[in-house]
């Protein structure tokens, strides 16, 4: 297993359209491991293979939660077919837009069709932190970030508040001052 390297906005390869999984094989696997322990280490709850600069689409995801355990779960080519007329608000974050978060209004139930690790379809009914964190990893597969779903007066905000934080970074590491400890926040990472 290799931890892999988590890209950030505005990288390029965040915005681009991801192609469906075709075969399913011993790299296809061991995609999905690195993929996990990358999630588990960021700490994160869901990871798609975009955000770790594999244009495929792939997602992992794995809530631990008092309302919802999933365990670890592995999605190829997935597909919301169904989704509820009622939405649920949730506070997003990512792994890629590292310590920025905002609410975002998705659909409160979907329905995913995808195919598992052996290629054999799978549904799956998700509510709450679930659905949100499905659609969330599906909207990557497309090149769309949770910033997109925001006003745009909060989207800039967010933007040149990273652009700060880059380049504070970026003058800290040229005068060799050590890098900040984040506060981890596994809520919200996805
Ligand atoms: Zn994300």
């Amino acid at each position: 297993m290799a931890k892999l390297t988590i890209l950030e906005f505005p990288d390029p390869r965040l915005r681009t359209k991801a192609a469906p999984v075709a075969v399913f094989d011993a790299a296809l696997k061991q995609l999905s491991e690195d993929m996990l322990e990358t999630m588990y280490a960021a700490p994160g709850i869901g990871l798609a293979a975009p955000q770790v600069g594999v244009l495929k689409r792939v997602i992992v995801l794995d809530i631990d939660r008092e309302e919802v355990k999933t365990g670890r779960l592995f999605m190829a080519n997935p597909e919301i077919i169904e989704a509820s007329d009622e939405d649920a608000t949730y506070e997003e974050g990512c792994l890629s837009v590292p310590d920025h978060y905002s609410d975002v209004v998705r659909p409160a139930k979907v329905t995913v069709r995808y195919l598992d690790r052996d290629g054999n379809q799978q549904d799956l009914t998700c509510e709450g932190l679930l659905a949100t964190c499905v659609q969330h990893e599906i909207d990557h597969l497309d090149g769309i970030l949770f910033i997109d779903h925001i006003s745009a007066l909060k989207r800039n905000m967010i933007l040149r508040k990273l652009l700060k934080a880059r380049k504070e970074k970026e003058r800290d590491e040229a005068e060799g001052k050590p890098a900040k400890d984040k506060a981890k926040d596994t809520e919200h990472a996805l």
